[in-house]
């Protein structure tokens, strides 16, 4: 079994989510008393927070960097990063640690095809929303297109995120609000929704809408699982 090196913190409340899922998954796998290899790096969410809406991606990317070198020194094999949003600086990460990067959209990628959905509707933060860095992976590698809330509904989705999901605050009229910004993107044609905010799944299940969702946590913490236990 591969050692898993997670960066977490962002936020904690969905970090939680990745150990629980990862170890569920290999007791599901190998049963008896089996867990999981791993090590999490977890970041104050303040300082990213603050730098991301400042727009200093380079900084970013330093402290990610930084987060990935006392990964690998702690011996692990591979690196999670435990949010959509900080895959903008996916590559530059791989490059600069000499680990490979498990990436979140590639995981969601292959896991939609499965489904042979076609096109799909994103929510996340407004830095996987409005950027290219998710959106292109899902395009060009898996040829899936991808469609997004108008720009109101990005604020709302991006608001709830910060203010409350990575508070661990979950709130009904947050959820409804979520629920009618599916519908219109399922309206708009999309086939099935990317949860790609790793807090997302904590407020949106796949009971509460009648279109096939994509929670990017669970798919993301499973195939680290499987990456463990490959050969590769
Ligand atoms: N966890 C969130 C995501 O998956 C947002 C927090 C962050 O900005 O990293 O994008």
């Amino acid at each position: 079994m591969k050692t898993i090196g997670l960066i977490g913190g962002m936020s904690w409340e969905s970090s939680v989510e990745y150990y629980r899922i990862i170890n569920e998954t290999v007791k599901e796998k190998l049963g008896g008393l089996h867990s999981s290899k791993c090590l999490m790096y977890s970041v104050d969410f303040h300082e990213i927070e603050v730098l991301q809406h400042q727009d200093k991606w380079e900084e970013l990317t330093v402290m990610m960097i930084d987060a990935g070198e006392k990964l690998k020194s702690g011996g692990a094999d591979f690196i999670v990063i435990c949010t959509n949003t900080m895959h903008k600086m996916a590559e530059d990460i791989e490059k600069a640690v000499g680990l490979k990067v498990l990436h979140i959209a590639e995981a969601t990628g292959e896991e939609i095809i499965k489904s042979n959905i076609k096109k799909v509707g994103l929510i996340g933060t407004k830095f996987t929303m409005e950027g290219d860095f998710y959106k292109k992976v899902l395009k060009d590698k898996y040829n899936i297109d991808v469609i997004i809330p108008r720009a109101e509904d990005r604020e709302i989705i991006h608001n709830v995120i910060y203010d409350e999901l990575c508070k661990g605050e979950i709130n009904s009229e947050s959820k409804e609000k979520y629920k009618k910004i599916i519908s219109k993107l399922a309206e708009n044609g999309a086939e099935g929704i990317v949860l790609g905010c790793t807090e997302i799944p904590l407020l949106i299940k796949q009971q509460d809408v009648n279109i096939k969702i994509f929670d990017t946590t669970t798919i993301h913490g499973i195939s680290a699982v499987e990456f463990a236990l490959s050969d590769i």
